[in-house]
């Protein structure tokens, strides 16, 4: 076993068998990139085998099974001489090697910028990617006089705690629930589980022994629950409490938070600085329905799922089609009597085979094992599910059809997905007719699909009605063509109010301003972190942070903390007590992220979504590569902000 933190990998004492059985699992082109670390011999990725990219194909890139047997038995020629000498930590490779891998396995020619990213984000020198270099070095007395509270401790505020623990700097969590875990601990509905590549959705720093490529709610909470425990977190946390104002108070620097116990006492709380880590799918959202109070039988919403209500033999009828009605829809298919799904607008889905597959033993083996498998094998799966994609998601100014697709790229990629529900519904042309989106891929968010939800929508007893609802009565629901269909159970699949950002609680910045005010339902932020007047008020995944193809919000925390930990290291360093966003920085990049979403499928006119604002703009995504908000994030301009 490595000493250092980031090298997770276990000695091989497997048996020659043990090691082919593990072997067949391998994903041949991250095998041999491991390959060139333990030999450092990068011809290895110079000869004839190299796979292609290929997003939704064959995810070992083309390689024929007898070129994949080659690799594997050169691998065990490899591994056994690595096992008998011991398991030596291989040399680092320098950075024309890294960027000979990064091509091999993107089967692309990436720009050099990538290679200086990926050495630390994959930590191949063995450094802690999101640390934040030099703040250790300032005085301890200095570090530890400065107060963090943290609202929330979901993923970004058990990450927040962690990283200010590790800088010696003083933090409280402030969480409105009983239990850490955020999203994780709220979505309790059937089927909820993570739709990112879980080898991607999880810390840099605590790589998961995952039991599925995506893994279920409850594997989730439990990993951040015991990342917390991991890291002595729930000792610091005030539970059952929650901040209903934030004031900054000029004379002194500091922020004053007001915070209301679940038994109703109050408190006022000091800080020198707020980390708002509330998230941005947080409150739901309950459409606004004529007759919606109506209803008589048992109504909830699926981020409030109500488990004592047993659907075995009920009528229900769900109202939304978005990413978590699309994961439950088909488990309460098996229970209840009768099922109609009310859909608005189809989503797009990405075919995703071992979306609900068990990570096979090899596969295991070879992540806990086999040196920098595991980060080659975080780094193919960033690609394949994100980075990779945006091009095809990227608008063509000179494309014909922009309603339907974006450009050549986004139409190839519609035709793909097209002919993947074609096969699903070969039988059943009236749902193929309902089920294709008129708008183009990645208008709105995927949805990882092995052929499920549409296998569901194709039972007897479930319904799919695309007939707008026009009220709801005390027994079910009419649509606008006058047409009655009862149930016993409504649900609300209906999402989150997204757009409505650290509400409802009340923060007051410089001059008393109310930011809920200042942004007049149009929220902004620089680089999502920092807003004009509301200094040392740090907000993570804040406004444009969000992503549409499938990266990592975790990515982005991290790279948020990391910024985070650099303003904190700006203000000891300087001796000040408060840092403020200069309002030009703030609107040029606003300006900025603005037009490069309005460059994106999601920012195309014909597209309504969560992800836009009731002004038409798109205040939460994100729309340049990983890259670049790794870059911009690394550490803060001191040009950009005004010291108090
Ligand atoms: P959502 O994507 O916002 O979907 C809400 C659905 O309700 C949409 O289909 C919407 O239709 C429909 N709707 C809203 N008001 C309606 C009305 N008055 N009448 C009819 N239909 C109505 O919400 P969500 O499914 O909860 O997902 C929200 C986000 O959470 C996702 O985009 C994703 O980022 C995250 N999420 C992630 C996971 C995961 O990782 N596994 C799982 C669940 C959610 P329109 O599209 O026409 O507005």
């Amino acid at each position: 076993m490595s000493n250092n933190p980031f090298d997770r990998w276990q000695s091989i004492s497997e048996s020659d068998a043990e090691i082919v059985a593990a072997l067949k699992e391998a994903h041949v082109p991250t095998l041999l990139a491991s390959l060139v670390h333990l030999t450092g011999d990068v011809t290895l990725i110079r000869g004839d085998i190299r796979p292609t990219s290929d997003f939704f194909g064959d995810p070992q890139g083309g390689i024929s099974e007898e070129d994949q047997d080659r690799v594997r038995a050169m691998a065990l020629d490899v591994l056994r001489t690595y096992r008998d000498g011991g398991c030596p930590r291989p040399p680092t490779p320098g950075d024309h090697t890294v960027q000979e891998m990064v091509d091999f396995i993107t089967g692309e020619t990436l720009s050099a910028d990538y290679v200086g990213f990926l050495i630390s984000e994959l930590s191949l020198r063995g450094e802690d990617p999101y640390g934040q270099p030099g703040l250790m070095e300032l005085p301890a007395a200095a570090r530890g006089a400065f107060k963090v509270i943290i609202i929330g401790a979901g993923m970004s505020g058990i990450l927040a705690a962690i990283r200010l623990q590790e800088a010696g700097i003083p933090w409280q969590i402030v969480e409105k629930n009983s239990d850490v875990g955020g999203t994780w601990l709220e979505n309790t509905y059937p089927g909820c589980r993570v739709d990112s590549p879980n080898h991607t959705y999880s810390y840099s720093f605590e790589p998961n022994d995952w039991p599925q490529h995506f893994s279920d709610q409850q594997t989730l909470l439990n990993y951040f629950r015991r990342v917390a425990d991991t890291y002595g977190i729930r000792e610091g946390i005030r539970f059952n409490t929650e901040v209903d104002q934030a004031v900054f108070d000029e004379a002194s620097g500091n922020w004053r938070l007001r915070v209301k116990t679940s038994g109703g006492s109050e408190e006022i709380l000091e800080s020198n600085a707020v980390i708002s880590a509330v998230g941005q799918l947080n409150r739901p959202r309950w459409p606004d329905i004529p007759g919606q109070e109506s209803f008589q039988g048992a109504a909830f919403h699926s981020a409030q799922w109500d488990h004592d209500c047993d659907l075995t033999g009920k009528r229900v009828i769900v109202i939304g089609t978005g990413a978590s009605a699309f994961q439950f829809v088909p488990v309460i298919a098996e229970q209840a009597a009768d099922v109609t799904v009310f859909q608005r607008t189809p989503p797009w889905m990405s075919p995703t085979p071992e979306y609900f597959q068990e990570i096979p033993a090899g596969k295991h083996w070879l992540l806990n094992h086999v040196p920098y498998y595991a980060k080659w094998f975080r780094f193919w799966m960033f690609w394949r599910t994100a980075e990779g994609l945006l091009s095809s998601v990227t608008k063509d100014p000179s494309w014909n059809d922009q309603e339907r697709s974006v450009s050549e790229a986004n139409d190839e990629l519609r035709q793909l997905l097209t002919a993947y529900m074609a096969e699903l519904c070969a039988d059943d042309q009236d749902l193929l007719s309902k089920a294709i989106p008129d708008y183009p891929v990645a208008g709105k968010r995927m949805l990882r699909d092995d052929g499920r939800y549409l296998q569901t929508l194709k039972r007897d007893d479930v319904h799919l009605v695309t007939d707008r609802i026009r009220e709801i009565t005390p027994t079910g629901v009419v649509t606008e063509s006058g047409r009655s269909y009862e149930a016993d159970v409504l649900i609300y699949g209906t999402g989150f109010q997204a757009n409505r950002f650290l509400w409802p609680m009340k923060v007051k910045g410089r001059g008393g301003i109310d930011l809920q005010t200042h942004w007049d339902g149009d929220p902004r932020a620089y680089l999502g972190i920092t807003v004009p007047g509301f200094p040392n008020l740090f907000l993570c995944y804040g406004p444009n942070t969000n992503i549409v193809v499938n990266g990592s919000i975790i990515f982005f925390s991290e790279c948020e903390i990391r910024y985070v930990l650099g303003c904190i290291k700006l203000l000891l360093q300087e001796g000040r007590a408060a840092l403020d966003c200069k309002e030009e920085v703030h609107e040029a990049y606003n300006r900025q992220v603005d037009a490069g979403n309005a460059n994106m499928a999601w920012g195309a006119p014909n597209v309504s979504s969560w992800y836009k604002n009731e002004k038409g703009r798109v205040t939460q995504n994100w729309p340049f590569s990983l890259l670049e908000y790794w870059t911009r994030t690394r550490e803060p301009d001191p040009a950009d902000y005004r010291m108090l």
